[in-house]
């Protein structure tokens, strides 16, 4: 009853997420409702506890933060600010690819976010042009911590096998224990398809996906200037341990 209902600006996994209006201080919101009887069909409650308290901890440029939330019986309510510029992924499509003067500066603010999560021991793990919004300015937020993991260093390591098939790591894909160099990986394939228009390993066919991933070289068109490839190719090395920013 505190809100007004403006429209649906979101599906997500577990619900829609909405833009309101809050009656007491008229200023709009994005709300995500997560129906709780999903989150516990597909368990996800403690990705869905971690997403809520990492998205309560961060205050920090390009990364989404929590304004409020709260709960019914039957869901869950997290309530951000509205970023009204869209996902990174419709300009994407509207424009197929961006040059790469665009690219390198939504790339340098995403960098300058991840950066900062893993400063804090957060595993990103869902880099996609579907979870990068543009605020009102242009400028790009991340969003949709439900996949991060909380560790307690910055050398943690996970194992959960997670994300999205375009953008994961060759070693998440094989089942290894993995760090926040999945994340690196996840930027050069985040980069690759800004220039590109499609990711680089991209087959419309899974199984093929995953083997390109594991196996296929990674090539370049005349698109990717030599700054961009030799950036690309370092994010891009399947070894964890030799990969640009693992450390
Ligand atoms: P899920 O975890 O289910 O993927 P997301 O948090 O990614 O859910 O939200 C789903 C979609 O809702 C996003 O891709 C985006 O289009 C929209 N959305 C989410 N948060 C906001 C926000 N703060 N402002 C505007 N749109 C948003
Ligand atoms: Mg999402």
């Amino acid at each position: 009853d505190d809100f007004q209902l403006l429209k649906v600006i979101g599906k997500g996994s577990f619900g829609k997420v909405l833009l309101v209006r809050n009656k007491r201080d008229r200023r709009v919101y994005a709300l995500k409702i997560l129906m709780k009887s999903r989150v516990l069909a597909k368990k996800q409650v403690e990705h869905t506890r971690s997403e809520r308290k990492i998205l309560e901890e961060i205050n920090y440029p390009f990364l989404s933060r929590l304004e409020f939330a709260f709960q019914t019986e039957g869901k869950l309510y997290i309530g951000m600010e509205f970023l009204a510029g869209g996902p990174l992924f419709y300009h994407l499509q509207q424009c197929r690819r961006f040059s790469e003067d665009r690219a390198r500066f939504y790339l340098a603010e995403v960098i300058v976010g991840i950066g900062h999560l893993h400063e804090n021991n957060i595993l990103y793990r869902d880099m996609k042009p579907e979870n990068i919004l543009l605020d009102k300015e242009g400028h790009i937020v991340i969003t949709d911590f439900g996949l991060s993991k909380l560790t307690d260093s910055m050398d943690a390591t996970a194992q959960t096998i997670c994300g999205t098939p375009e953008y994961v790591a060759p070693e998440v894909l094989l089942g290894q224990s993995y760090n926040r160099a999945v994340d690196w990986w996840s930027v050069g394939t985040l980069l690759y398809e800004m220039i590109a228009g499609l990711p680089p390993f991209y087959d419309k066919n899974r199984k093929v996906m995953f083997s390109n991933i594991l196996n296929a070289p990674l090539q370049f068109s005349s698109l990717f200037s030599t700054e961009a490839s030799n950036l690309i190719s370092r994010l891009l090395i399947r070894d964890p341990q030799l990969r640009l920013g693992s450390g």
